[in-house]
């Protein structure tokens, strides 16, 4: 698209001649894998500018949180805890979307019910009464060493989650500082070892360490680090989704759709493509490859690196979570006395836990479990006077080797007889579906490695910095997100994974300036998308040219939300949501804050940000410019816009000189025509006044030898066109302070530069690569404008001021 949103120095169109551009296909993204963690990283791409397509192996999305229904009743397969539900909010916020226009969180009463052997409960959570009442009522003498613990999981959750939990950890610096604090506060000691300091109590002990379960952790061996989630859940709560989890994965395909996600089901990936150390696309298992530079993988990390990649498993030795029986249940009847989340655990806890963790190749006698009753929060999952359950057994993953075919059917009599003496009386008589799942479904369906439940355990030497990072190294444009990565298994843990590698890729796009120290991102755009332009950027003071870059910046996202679009309308919604959001100033469009942010301080209107989206969205339909005028209202919304911008971020205030900038911004669009017109014609796109042309000409006819000579004299024209515009904004230049003067000066003339090369170049130029300013020239250029600047003159041509050409618009 010729758009121009270049009026500041350091900034070309898109596509300038002199772009370093990214490694083709690098705003290709392809995401392996419709688990949590992949719908995050693949909505966060999107929201990025990303074109973005999903590749999943199963025929339904979620992954582990996916959901069916048997015979009347909806299962959810996996999570049902939601804790910290502003992750899934984000992520409709990301497109001006809210969570609850499409979800319904339903508070969960209690937020587990843990069972003893001895037939005593305890309700952990969301019951009215403080958890310290309930423990002291548990356990008298327990109440304030909760409050102990509540206090030191608060503080590991500012240092785990709210510090770290999003940040990423492939850096040992990263690793380095975080230490300190996590030793200071025990997190070298066990969870168990940590909660027996503070509660007396067997049971509540149990009740305080078993949620280290829910992410695939023993809790005699997983760090007090992860006390972090009983903060998590007192800051949050605990929810369930009204139609279940599924109904979440729903809705967020649902939003992916609407923002042009594309998803494949059914395409396994067998290899990660890897050449010279960067990616370059995938193989799927039917042979055929998908190019792209972004990848994100949210298979199993293990698998990733040795199977994707082919990389060697190494010295290292990774411990696995456990493995997982899970049987999905409906009944007849009711149980409306259970809970929605109901743990009931068995005599021998920590030697269960033990032979789990340890491999044992016998299933457990006495098994531990976790019953899940969604019909206590929402009856709509079953059909009337029914209830629909799943029971969770944890157990050995693969490494010990049971054979489950042989042993499923008395494991699965065991567990039923254990819930009929202690949950569900007569339940054997009253089952009319059911389906189970062991790990080597884990393995079949999601590629798990060991049909572990959740990837590697989180024991502190694979946590953090220790765990698969998110970026992986030897791979540039790879990324990691989902449970075998950081910060970790459950929903929280792989949606902040998504979090996390967003914050990659934006940081890749800051790489430390050698010389300057760390850029901003849109520094960085603006830095990489044009060298002869950074040089006139250098002349602008550091905070003029930081602002100037979040202009440039906004002005290529509005480029990319035009261009990469799947379709036409796919763009043109998401130019109106990001022209609503800059309208009414909301922040949380993720393309418009920076923008806000930037005008905000700068006092910049941003009535011209509005108008140049409305040319964007013009510029969707096949264009024909009429005549002169039409051509100049085009280089006026494209650029001219961006030119009031600049002048007031530069903080001139004096509306005298309004009409120079929109003049040189009129200038250098016309330029880019100029240059782009065989480029703009190859996508439909004509600018060049159909009153210029001696015949009729369709975009399509425009590189036919034959019209070349019409074509040229056109493109003379238009040059003529903007060298006036040029002269008049020399005139205007008297309004800008010396060193801003200076530098959109040196803008001015290297863009002027294109049209002499181009009129140098004769009809030629038409079948030539674009018109490119070389480096020394770009150098020889930048010191003639210092020079004339500071001689304090006008530069040569220039005029005196006359009444602002634009003015026809
Ligand atoms: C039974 C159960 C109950 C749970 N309960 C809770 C809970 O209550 N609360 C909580 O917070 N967490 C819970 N968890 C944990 C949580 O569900 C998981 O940690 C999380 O959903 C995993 O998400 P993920 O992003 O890692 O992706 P996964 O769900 O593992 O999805 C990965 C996807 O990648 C696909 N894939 C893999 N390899 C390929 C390939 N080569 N090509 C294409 N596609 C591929 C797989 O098919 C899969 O769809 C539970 C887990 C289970 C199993």
């Amino acid at each position: 698209m010729t758009h121009l949103g270049d009026l500041m120095p350091g900034a070309p169109k898109p596509g300038a001649p002199d772009i370093d551009e990214p490694a083709p296909g690098r705003r290709d993204a392809l995401v392996i894998g419709a688990g949590l963690g992949g719908i995050a990283a693949a909505l966060r791409l999107r929201a990025l500018g990303y074109r973005v397509t999903i590749l999943e192996r199963c025929e339904q999305p979620g992954g582990r949180a996916r959901a069916f229904t048997q015979d009347g009743f909806t299962f959810d397969c996996g999570p049902t805890v939601i804790t910290a539900p502003y992750l899934f909010e984000e992520l409709f916020g990301l497109f001006g979307e809210r969570l609850d226009d499409h979800v319904e969180l339903l508070p969960v009463h209690p937020w587990y019910r843990i069972t003893f052997p001895d037939r005593r409960h305890f309700d952990y959570g969301g019951t009215g009464r403080s958890m310290e009442e309930e423990v002291e009522a548990f356990s008298p003498g327990d109440g304030a060493g909760y409050r102990r613990l509540a206090r030191r999981a608060r503080q590991l959750f500012e240092i785990g989650y709210e510090r770290h939990g999003a940040a990423p950890f492939h850096r040992w610096q990263t690793m380095l500082r975080a230490f300190p604090a996590i030793i200071r506060l025990g997190g070298l000691r066990s969870l168990h070892a940590l909660v027996r300091r503070h509660l007396k109590d067997p049971g509540l002990q149990r009740a305080f360490t078993l949620q280290t379960l829910l992410i695939g952790g023993h809790p005699y061996r997983t760090s007090a680090i992860y006390a972090l989630i009983q903060h998590l859940e007192q800051r949050w709560g605990v929810w369930f989704v009204r139609g279940g989890t599924g109904a979440m994965v729903t809705a967020l395909m649902a939003l992916a759709a609407r923002h042009g996600v594309a998803v494949r089901f059914g395409d396994t990936v067998s290899r990660i493509v890897v050449e010279h150390g960067t990616v370059r696309g995938v193989v799927l298992e039917n042979g055929s490859m998908l190019a792209a530079g972004t990848i994100v993988a949210n298979a199993d990390a293990p698998y990733v690196h040795r199977q994707l990649l082919g990389r060697k498993p190494g010295l290292r030795r990774w411990r696995y979570s456990m493995g997982l029986y899970v049987l999905y249940f409906g009944t007849d009847r009711s149980w409306p006395a259970t809970a929605h989340h109901t743990i009931i655990l068995g005599d021998d806890y920590k030697t269960l836990l033990d032979e789990i963790f340890d491999g044992c190749p016998v299933l457990p006698q006495d098994p531990s479990l976790y019953l899940h009753r969604p019909g206590a929060t929402d009856p709509s999952l079953a059909p009337p006077g029914c209830d629909g359950f799943y029971v969770l057994a944890p157990v050995p993953n693969l490494q010990s080797r049971i054979d489950w075919e042989r042993v499923e059917p008395a494991f699965r009599e065991r567990i039923l007889a254990m819930l009929e003496a202690r949950e569900l009386p007569g339940l054997r008589r009253h089952i009319v579906t059911q389906r189970s799942v062991t790990p080597h479904d884990f393995a079949r369906d999601y590629l798990s490695t060991h049909g572990a439940g959740f990837s590697v355990a989180p024991t502190l030497l694979q946590s953090a910095g220790f765990r698969f990072h998110n970026r992986v190294s030897g791979a540039e444009g790879l990324y990691l997100v989902g449970a075998g990565t950081h910060p970790g298994a459950g929903v929280p843990g792989v949606l902040s994974s998504a979090k996390v590698v967003q914050e990659l890729l934006q940081a890749s796009q800051t790489k430390s300036d050698p010389g300057r120290g760390k850029a901003s991102s849109a520094l960085n755009t603006l830095a990489r998308h044009g060298r002869s332009f950074r040089l006139a950027g250098t002349l602008l003071h550091r905070v003029d040219l930081q602002d100037a870059a979040t202009l440039y910046s906004f002005c290529r996202q509005v480029d990319d939300l035009a261009d990469l679009a799947v379709d036409a309308e796919t763009a043109r919604i998401e130019l109106l949501r990001l022209r609503a959001a800059i309208a009414v100033a909301d922040p949380t469009h993720p393309q418009a804050a920076p923008l806000l942010d930037m005008a905000a301080r700068r006092r910049v209107d941003l009535d011209p940000a509005l108008a140049l989206i409305d040319t964007m969205v013009l510029d969707l339909a096949p264009i024909a410019v009429e005549d002169e005028a039409a051509l100049l209202r085009y280089a006026y919304g494209a650029a001219g816009t961006v030119g009031l911008m600049m002048y007031d971020l530069l903080g001139v205030r004096d509306p005298s000189g309004r009409s120079y900038a929109i003049d040189l911004g009129i200038a250098m669009q016309l330029t880019n025509i100029a240059r782009d017109v065989i480029e703009d014609a190859s996508r439909g796109r004509l600018y060049l006044p159909a009153t210029w042309l001696p015949v009729h000409l369709r975009a399509e006819s425009v590189a036919l030898p034959e019209h070349a000579g019409p074509v040229f004299d056109a493109v003379c024209r238009l040059l003529a066109l903007a060298d006036r515009h040029y002269r008049n904004a020399e005139s205007g230049m008297r309004y800008l302070p010396p060193r801003p003067r200076a530098a959109i000066r040196v803008a001015a003339r290297l863009y002027e530069e294109i049209g002499r090369m181009i009129m140098n170049s004769g009809v030629g130029y038409l079948n030539q690569p674009r018109t490119r300013v070389s480096t020394g020239r770009r150098i020889w250029l930048l010191g003639a404008t210092l020079c004339s600047t500071r001689a304090g003159g006008m530069a040569p041509g220039a005029m005196e001021p006359h009444a602002a050409l634009h003015e026809v618009v």
